[in-house]
């Protein structure tokens, strides 16, 4: 079985499309800049005589169609395709930003399910248009593959009430469908899963905090295998300091923004989510650039870090309360994989709830899974790399099977 993933944004489309039996990647790739003068299309998979290939070129993209073209035209070529006719795609898995409460996993997609993820588009202005430009695209350019629709709100459709809801007139809940959906499901999901073959355990028997660090990041506090709270909200804005996303904020400080500085909704929305969080504090919203100026001795960077570790640190305390006891806490994507330092400080002082990292696993250069903490350490800490793609590549194999089975 091969299945293709795709994830559409507003101007670009990344790819990857895996073989399941043997377990591999065949290809992966984007096309970026979709509609500006200067498009990207990257590629990299297993040729047809099984070389690795590569290929970076500019082009002129003009719209998402012709970038999936562009996208199927590179997997059949008979220079660097891994397949010879699209036919061999048994199914598209797509990945979908907002399901609201609709979907609570992942589904097949038909007319239905379309409806459904248009419903939510006053959800996910940026994120569901596109999803749903890819969608169509690929049911015309693949009309005998199943198309699947992975959500990144579904794993979290477990949270209950009391996490859920904000403290607001109950009918903007019931009618108008504000609440916590929290996002990043997909990675928290497929890391918890991890943790727990890692471990040996069934996943219903663990307690985890999962922490995905990326430009943007969440954690998740998962109870027995369920999630039951999240750090982003109604949209990706709320939680943890983020690259160039402020996090947490009093909710009275755009009021403040409005009436002194005469700043619009559109300014304000534009600080809170490009121009805040480690960017907004040091200049940079790149971990690494943050990391290297800490490094050099640079005032603003070192603060941005502190400010950046105390929201986790905080948060891992008021996780550890609301699932009552512990088993493991995993770090995930870019900087949760690769920033020792932030763990480190993010995990400071945590003694006394039982975490207790070990210094030298965790400065250790490892692939795979790491496991940082001390053996005193009552909680597992874990270093997990992400891969969404391979999770919704999975989700997509399993409905399929389901519905065999059925
Ligand atoms: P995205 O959310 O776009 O998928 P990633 O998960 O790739 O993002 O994470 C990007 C972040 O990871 C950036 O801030 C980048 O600087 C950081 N990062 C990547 N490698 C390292 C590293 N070796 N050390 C510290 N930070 C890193």
């Amino acid at each position: 079985m091969k299945i293709l993933v795709i994830n559409t944004g507003s101007s670009s489309i990344k790819y990857e499309l895996f073989d399941m039996e043997h377990h591999r990647v065949m290809a992966s790739g984007m096309a970026e800049k979709i509609g500006e003068d200067t498009s990207l299309l990257t590629h990299k998979g297993i040729s047809p005589n099984g070389d690795p290939v590569e290929k970076m070129e500019d082009a002129v993209i003009a719209d998402h169609l012709e970038g999936m073209n562009r996208i199927v035209q590179l997997l059949v070529d008979p220079d660097l395709g891994p397949i010879q006719a699209k036919s061999e795609i048994s199914a598209v898995g797509h990945r979908v930003v907002h399901g609201g409460e609709a979907f609570h996993s992942t589904t097949i997609i038909d007319k239905k399910v379309i409806a459904a993820i248009r419903k939510n588009i006053p959800l996910a202005p940026l994120h569901n248009p596109p999803n749903l430009v890819g969608i169509e695209i690929t049911t015309t350019l693949f009309p005998d593959a199943p198309q699947v629709a992975v959500f990144d709100t579904a794993f979290h459709q477990t949270i209950p009430m009391k996490a859920f809801l904000y403290a607001l007139p109950l009918e903007l809940y019931r009618e108008k469908k504000v609440r916590r959906y929290g996002f990043h499901g997909t990675s928290h999901a497929y890391v918890a899963e991890r943790a727990a073959d890692y471990l040996g355990q069934s996943l219903a028997e663990l307690n985890l905090i999962t922490i995905h660090l990326g430009n943007g990041a969440s954690m998740a506090a998962i109870k027995r295998g369920k999630c039951v709270d999240t750090t982003m909200g109604m949209t990706p804005l709320e939680g943890l300091v983020m690259g160039s996303r402020s996090g947490d904020v009093d909710p009275a400080i755009p009021f403040f923004l409005s009436d002194q500085l005469g700043m619009s909704f559109k300014d304000i929305d534009g600080l809170l989510n490009k121009d805040s969080g480690l960017k907004g504090l040091c200049g940079t919203n790149d971990m690494r650039e943050v990391l290297e100026k800490k490094d050099a001795g640079d005032d603003r960077a070192r603060m941005a870090l502190e400010v950046y570790c105390y929201r986790i640190k905080k948060y891992i305390g008021a996780y550890f309360a609301a699932l009552e006891s512990l088993d493991v806490m995993v770090f995930t994507a870019g900087i949760g994989e690769n920033a020792p330092y932030i763990r480190e400080l993010s995990c400071s002082g945590l003694n006394g709830l039982g975490i207790e990292l070990d210094r030298e696993q965790n400065h250790g250069v490892r692939e795979g899974i790491k496991e940082i903490s001390s053996p005193k350490s009552h909680v597992r800490v874990l270093v997990i790399p992400t891969n969404e793609e391979l999770k919704i590549a999975q989700e997509t194999k399993r409905v399929l099977q389901n519905i065999l089975v059925k």
